[in-house]
């Protein structure tokens, strides 16, 4: 996503600085975010149905706890960190030399 805001660049005074969207953490993070967020949503939805697989009716209100507390709540807090290490940021970015400002 680019304005069409147009500044010359002060390093090289060649390029323009463009507003742009970038990756807030670079490199594995973001991957690791998004396979920890799709990984978290399969196991929130299916909560329910690992528990009527380990649940028989002598343990059913240990295993609705097991699953509660090792499987929904883990899933929402993976959730939250996945989408937190997806996150972007706003930048300007030169399109000659390529330096990059937080525009925040
Ligand atoms: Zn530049």
């Amino acid at each position: 996503m680019q304005s069409k805001i147009e500044i010359p660049c002060i390093l090289c005074g060649i390029g323009h600085l463009q507003m742009d969207k970038k990756l807030r953490y670079g490199g594995i993070v973001a991957p690791l975010g998004i396979a920890l967020l799709l990984l978290a949503l399969i196991f929130g939805c299916n909560s329910l149905r690992i528990l009527s697989l380990v649940a028989t009716t002598e343990t059913e209100y240990a295993a609705r706890e097991m699953v509660i507390f090792y499987i929904t709540i883990p899933s929402f807090f993976g959730c939250l960190i996945g989408l937190f290490l997806c996150r972007t940021k706003k930048v300007i970015q030169c399109n000659h030399c390529g330096t990059t400002q937080a525009a925040e």
